[in-house]
C-alpha cells in the first residue's frame, strides 16, 4: 500500500494501519515533521485521544473574536490547545509501522505513482498531499477557480494569553486575521475566503499591529469544499479531499479524523474482510455524509463577508450567552469529535513517548 503525504491525514491513515498486516510505504517530499503546515490549533480533545499531549503548547479555554466595533469573548465548552507540528508529526508516525520515503509526487498513471525517485506500483493508493490533489484523474486543481482559500502566517518569538481573531475588512474582505500563541511563539496570520485577495502585506500589518515581528513565514492554499473522496481507484484523504472545514479553516482534526475512517477502512481490505471496490464505495460515503455541516458553514462563510460591520458586531456580542456558545460549539466539535478515535478497533498498543 502506498500513502503519499506524511502530514495528519497520511499519517493518521498509517498509525489506523497499524497491527493490521498492512506492508505500508509512506512517502513525502519532506521528512516526517519538517515543514509545518498551518497554525496548529486544535481542539484538545484530538491531542488526548490520539495520545499526543506531548506535542501540546498551549491550551485556550476562550475565543476572543475582535470587529471594528467591539470584542466579544466566548467561554469555549471545550478547550482548544496549540501544538509543535514536528513533535506531533513523530508521536503519530510512532503509532504506525511503515516504511517511510522522502519523494516528490508527480502523478500517476493507474496504480503507478510517478516520483523524481522513479514509479512506485501499489495495489492501493492514498493521496493525502494536500489541496493539489496531485492523483487525482484530471487536472490538478488550480487557484483563482478552484474552491480554495489562501493562509499566510508569521511566527515571531513571543508570548501571549489569549487564541484571537479578527474579522476586520481593514485586514481582508473576505476572511479573518489569527494570533494563536503557542508557548514561545506566537502563529500570526491572515486568510481570505476570496483567493484573487493576497495576504501578505495583511499579515505583515497585523503582526505590526501587535508589535510582532515578520518572520518566519508559512502559508499555503486551503479548500474549502468537499471534493469525491476517491476517484479512479485512488482514495483522498485531508485537504486533497477537501476535508478542511469551511468558515473557519480548520482542517486538521478533520484530516485525522478522516483519516482513521479511511485507514479502518483499508484494514478491512488487508484482512480479506471487505474488497476494494467495497472500500472505495463505503469511504466515499462515509466523506460525502458530511455534506451538510460542510455546506452549512460554507454558506456562513460566504455570509459573513457581507453583514454590516456594526451589525456583525451586535450579533457577536449576541452570541456569548452561555448557551448559546454550548449550542453552537458543541455541534461544530461534533463534525469531527475525538471520541471517533477510540471508536475504532486499534490492534497494537499506543506507546506514548513524552520529548525530553
Ligand atoms: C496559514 C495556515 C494556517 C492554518 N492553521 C490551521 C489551524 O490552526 N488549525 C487547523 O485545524 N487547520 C489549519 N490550517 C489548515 C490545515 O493546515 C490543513 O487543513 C491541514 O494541514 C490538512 O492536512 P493534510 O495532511 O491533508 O495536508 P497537509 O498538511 O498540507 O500535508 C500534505 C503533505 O503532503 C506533502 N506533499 C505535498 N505535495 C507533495 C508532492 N508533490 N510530493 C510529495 N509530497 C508532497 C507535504 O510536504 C505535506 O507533508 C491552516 C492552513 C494555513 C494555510
Amino acid at each position: 500500500m502506498l500513502i503519499c503525504g506524511a502530514s495528519f491525514a497520511g499519517l493518521a491513515v498509517a498509525r489506523e494501519l497499524a497491527g493490521s498486516g498492512a506492508d505500508v510505504l509512506l512517502i513525502d517530499r519532506y521528512e516526517i515533521g519538517e515543514r509545518q503546515t498551518s497554525a496548529c490549533g486544535i481542539p484538545t480533545g484530538w491531542l488526548e485521544q490520539l495520545a499526543l499531549q506531548g506535542s501540546l503548547r498551549q491550551t485556550f479555554g476562550e475565543l476572543v473574536i475582535h470587529t471594528p466595533y467591539t470584542t466579544a469573548r466566548y467561554a469555549l465548552p471545550w478547550t482548544f490547545s496549540t501544538f509543535d507540528y514536528r513533535t506531533l508529526c513523530e508521536l503519530l508516525a510512532d503509532q504506525g509501522t511503515f516504511s517511510f520515503e522522502t519523494a516528490k509526487v508527480d502523478g500517476r498513471s493507474g496504480h503507478a505513482v510517478h516520483t523524481d525517485r522513479g514509479d512506485i506500483r501499489a495495489g492501493l493508493i492514498v493521496d493525502g498531499l494536500g489541496w493539489r490533489r496531485v492523483l487525482g484523474a484530471g487536472e490538478n486543481v488550480q487557484p483563482p477557480d478552484a474552491l480554495l482559500s489562501r493562509g499566510l502566517e508569521v511566527h515571531p518569538g513571543g508570548t501571549g494569553g489569549d487564541m484571537e481573531i479578527w474579522i476586520d475588512r481593514s485586514y481582508v474582505p473576505a476572511g479573518y486575521g489569527w494570533s494563536f500563541p503557542a508557548g514561545d511563539e506566537v502563529r500570526i496570520g491572515v486568510g481570505s475566503f476570496d483567493p484573487r485577495f493576497h495576504v501578505r502585506e495583511p499579515t505583515v500589518r497585523l503582526a505590526t499591529d501587535l508589535s510582532a515581528e515578520s518572520v518566519r513565514y508559512q502559508g499555503n492554499w486551503i479548500p474549502h469544499a468537499l471534493r469525491n473522496a476517491t476517484e479512479d481507484g485512488v482514495f483522498f484523504v485531508g485537504d486533497s479531499a477537501g476535508h478542511c472545514l469551511p468558515l473557519t479553516a480548520e482542517g486538521i482534526r478533520t484530516a485525522l479524523y478522516f483519516g482513521l475512517a479511511l485507514g479502518r477502512e483499508l484494514s478491512e481490505v488487508v484482512g480479506g474482510r471487505r474488497s476494494v471496490p467495497e472500500a472505495l464505495s463505503r469511504y466515499s460515503r462515509f466523506s460525502a455524509s458530511h455534506e451538510r455541516p460542510f455546506a452549512w458553514m460554507l454558506r456562513c462563510q460566504r455570509l459573513v463577508p457581507r453583514v454590516a460591520p456594526r451589525l456583525l458586531a451586535g450579533a457577536l456580542r449576541a452570541m456569548e450567552a452561555r448557551r448559546f456558545l454550548d449550542f453552537a460549539f458543541g455541534h461544530y466539535l461534533e463534525v469531527a469529535h475525538p471520541r471517533f478515535v477510540a471508536a475504532g478497533p486499534r490492534r497494537t498498543p499506543v506507546q506514548v513517548r513524552v520529548p525530553a
